[in-house]
């Protein structure tokens, strides 16, 4: 669904969508379970500047790769997003010039007459991926000796003493 200053101009958008996997493109390690489910609504902020607020509530499964194992992680994306949008014509006119002030990486940009509801709903998705991503909270991760996959097989292996410790005692 495309956005526009024109509409908005005339009334308040609002906006409910179920969008399949593949509707929206995510990294090869970022991966759609299910429908994203999304409502919530688009309004001009300000006339004047043009300013477009979207917000409303979004939810998603997820599935990356684990972080230990790198198997399946699964998480879900259900939260409230509220962004604002300037014309790229606002924008300043090189990075490099002036530095950010507080507060304002919140704000971003659109290029022409409004902004792709996907984009949006992409974003928010993109700002909630966790930190740790797990197949599983005990996961055991791959054996650093042989390579297997902890979780599925105890191979048994003797794991060397944590590296930095030998690293001191061979500076000695
Ligand atoms: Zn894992
Ligand atoms: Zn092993």
């Amino acid at each position: 669904m495309f956005i526009t200053v024109k509409e908005l101009e005339l009334q308040d958008l609002g906006f409910s969508v179920a969008l399949k996997p593949g509707e929206i493109e995510f990294f090869d390690r970022l991966r759609q379970r299910g429908d994203l489910v999304a409502q919530g609504v688009a309004e001009l902020r300000s006339d004047v500047l043009e300013e477009i607020r979207v917000h409303g509530h979004l939810h998603v499964p997820m599935e990356s790769d684990c972080d230990r194992c790198l198997e399946p992680a699964a998480f879900e994306v259900d939260g409230d997003f509220d962004f604002c949008y300037r014309p790229a014509r606002f924008a300043r006119p090189s990075k490099d010039e002036v530095e950010l002030g507080e507060g304002e990486s919140e704000i971003a940009f659109y290029e022409g007459s409004g902004l792709e509801l996907n984009d949006v709903l992409r974003e928010y998705v993109l700002l909630s991926v966790p930190m740790r991503k797990l197949c599983r909270p005990d996961c055991k991760g791959i054996c650093p000796v042989c390579g297997q996959n902890r979780n599925a097989i105890t191979c048994g292996c003797q794991e060397k003493p944590a590296d930095d410790r030998w690293a001191a005692l061979k500076r000695i």
